[in-house]
């Protein structure tokens, strides 16, 4: 798929696409099926754990993809989908960008890998979002072998068991909520006294037998080698530290989208998503945002693809604009 990447630098691309998730990647699909010759930066390993693919790299089995009845592991989807993209041309460079230019087209892009600036007509912003995490000894080590940041991927597995929600806003809550359908009980663990959830959310995980609340109250460490077996919760009332069996810890304490490049150059909402309008068009034109990184909701796997599409068939009509 990736050639010599120098080749690329010299000359005006029809659509680049940042991002590797399955907005991305969709995305690419598309715009080389449409003969567009994406060329998509996947970005690069590093040591905060990004990596190319975005979130469902970190996930086990995936459940709620259409077209998988039996399932398939969230890894394996990705490369599913980067192998798709390949076939029909796409480009794929190892990189992540550093820099963006938006100011005038051909739009600049710098990579980790050249100080000459990447040049194209259009971009496809698919750069995704990062589940926001306690940053507790055992979590890392845990993540997908009980520890999710995501109920409605990973829920499922934890029929009848003990799980344990970390969050006071209205994810928390509707995350408990998805949980009670399957766990024996549900722990919403929440730093303070008052929840910051919406008053019908409070009173729906309220009247919910399955759902049992812990205020004041902070995860310190996750305990396990293999697998969750315990949370260490210390009161901050009391000063009281004490282990809680546990078999699932849903960590919803937020999102934060992966925008910090465009601050400068796109209209971006208090909380940091891209504003898109029209389907996936930003506030500049030729520039398309589509996937986690413009959609604080739904956050689904199969929404940012569908996303990806709209970019894409967005890119298409844009490019034959510019040859009107
Ligand atoms: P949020 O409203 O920012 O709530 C985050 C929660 O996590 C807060 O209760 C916060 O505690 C807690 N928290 C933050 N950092 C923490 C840490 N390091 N350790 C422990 N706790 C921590 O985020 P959200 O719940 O993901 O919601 C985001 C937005 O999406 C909101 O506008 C929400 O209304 C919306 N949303 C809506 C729905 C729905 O309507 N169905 C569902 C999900 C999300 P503090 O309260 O002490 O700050």
């Amino acid at each position: 798929m990736s050639d010599n990447s120098q080749d690329y630098y010299g000359k005006i691309h029809n659509v680049v696409i940042l991002g590797s998730g399955p907005a991305g990647l969709t995305s690419a699909i598309y715009t080389a099926r449409g003969n567009l010759n994406p060329l998509l930066l996947e970005g690069e390993p590093s040591s905060t754990g990004d990596q190319p693919g975005g979130q469902l790299m970190l996930t086990t089995d995936v459940e709620n993809f259409p077209g998988f009845p039996q399932g398939i592991m969230g890894p394996e989807l990705m490369l599913n989908l980067k192998e798709q993209a390949g076939r029909f041309g796409t480009k794929i460079l190892t990189y992540k960008a550093t820099k963006v230019d938006f100011s005038a087209s051909p739009f600049l892009i710098w990579t980790s890998e050249s100080q000459e600036p990447l040049r194209t007509k259009s971009i496809i912003i698919t750069t995704g979002a990062q589940a926001l995490m306690l940053n507790v000894e055992g979590e890392e080590r845990l993540l997908g072998h009980g520890v999710s940041a995501c109920a409605t991927c990973d829920g499922f597995f934890f029929r009848d068991q003990k799980v344990f929600v970390v969050g006071g806003g209205d994810s928390a809550l509707e995350e408990a909520g998805f949980l009670s359908k399957f766990a024996s009980s549900v722990t919403v663990v929440h730093r303070r006294k008052e929840l910051r959830a919406s008053k019908i959310m409070q009173d729906r995980a309220m009247q919910n037998p399955k759902i049992n609340f812990l205020f004041d109250s902070v995860v310190r460490e996750l305990v396990g080698s293999n697998k969750l077996e315990a949370i260490r919760v210390e009161n901050i009332a009391t000063g009281i530290t004490e282990d809680l069996e546990a078999q699932g810890l849903f960590v919803a304490i937020g999102h934060s989208p992966n925008t910090s490049l465009f601050k400068d150059q796109l209209d971006l909402d208090e909380k940091g998503y891209i504003i898109t309008h029209d389907g996936t068009k930003t506030s500049i034109k030729g520039v398309f945002a589509a996937g986690d990184v413009q959609d604080s909701k739904y956050r689904q796997a199969i929404t940012a693809a569908g996303s990806g599409c709209m970019a894409a068939l967005d890119v298409e009509h844009y490019l034959e604009s510019l040859v009107d």
